[in-house]
């Protein structure tokens, strides 16, 4: 059994030691949580659950806590996918939701899994997700200064491998933060969010850059093929350079490889197999 996750990359905080740290301790919590309920879920169970503290957690920009788009208003964006059955769901774009992971979740079972905007509004208050609005005052501020001159991210994920050797793979964002309205982010897509029975990755950075390179598909499917996950990994971020491409990624190997990387520094991450490391 394993955990990893991420909560994206801090640039907003690079200077900022205080944020450093809180987003550090705030991963290495919620891995050893992740990691309990591990102990008697699966991985798809697990990913949705330790993502879902990760969207609750306001230091990240995913659920409470996200970035506010150009018109003013929050559009997040969630994915999970489950490795052992191949499937994969999500929502985009969806407004005054808590935990679009969940919603991602619920959408699993059902024959349409990829819902975006007002349809995936409906679909979650018709399956009894209620009114949230996931705003902080902290985040109003910083969009009321117009700082829309760094790209401020955030995104978090996890991958999971179960005590069956399942492996599943969740991400969630409020996006790059200033979008044009209706911009798709990466989360949602399996550039960003990726799982089979060999490996789950889970992408953070600029969302155009990592569907560029099918980040998350591409590097699995080399390991599929039979590349280690620290090659692969290597392999196809290389790929990004030619557009100086910005992402980071968090994955597992059903073998139990664990592996990080990114193009740029800094990405908060940390892994747990029963002893928990953070690294930033
Ligand atoms: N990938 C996200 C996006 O482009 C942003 C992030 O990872 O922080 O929407």
């Amino acid at each position: 059994m394993k955990l990893i996750i991420h909560g994206g990359f801090f640039s907003e905080s690079q200077t900022n030691q205080e944020i450093k740290k809180a987003k550090q301790d705030a991963l290495a919590e919620i891995a050893k949580a992740g990691y309990k309920y591990l102990q008697s879920h699966t991985a798809v169970e697990t990913a949705v659950y330790t993502v879902g503290l990760l969207e609750d957690c306001d230091l990240f920009n995913a659920g409470t806590g996200s970035q506010i788009q150009s018109d003013g208003k929050i559009r997040l964006s969630a994915s999970l996918m489950d490795g052992k059955t191949m499937r994969f769901s999500g929502v985009i774009n969806i407004e005054d939701i808590k935990n679009p992971i969940c919603v991602a979740e619920k959408l699993l079972n059902y024959e349409d899994r990829v819902l975006s905007g007002k349809g995936a509004k409906e679909f979650a208050r018709e399956n009894g997700f209620g009114y949230y609005n996931p705003e902080t005052p902290q985040r109003r501020k910083e969009y009321e200064k117009k700082l829309s001159d760094s790209i401020r991210l955030g995104t978090v994920g996890c991958v999971a491998l179960d005590l069956y050797g399942n492996l599943a793979a969740a991400t969630s964002t409020g996006g790059k933060g200033f979008e044009i309205p209706g911009r798709v982010s990466d989360s949602a897509t399996t550039a960003g969010n990726y799982a089979n029975a060999f490996a789950g990755i889970s992408c953070t950075g600029v969302g155009e850059d990592i569907v560029s390179g099918a980040l998350a598909s591409n590097i699995v499917t080399r390991v599929t093929d039979g590349m280690p996950l620290a090659l692969a990994s290597g392999k196809s971020l290389n790929e990004l350079k030619p557009f100086d491409g910005f992402a980071g990624i968090i994955g597992l190997s059903a073998t139990g490889e664990a592996y990080h990387a990114d193009t740029h520094p800094y990405m908060v991450w940390a892994l747990c197999d029963g002893e928990v490391e953070v690294f930033a």
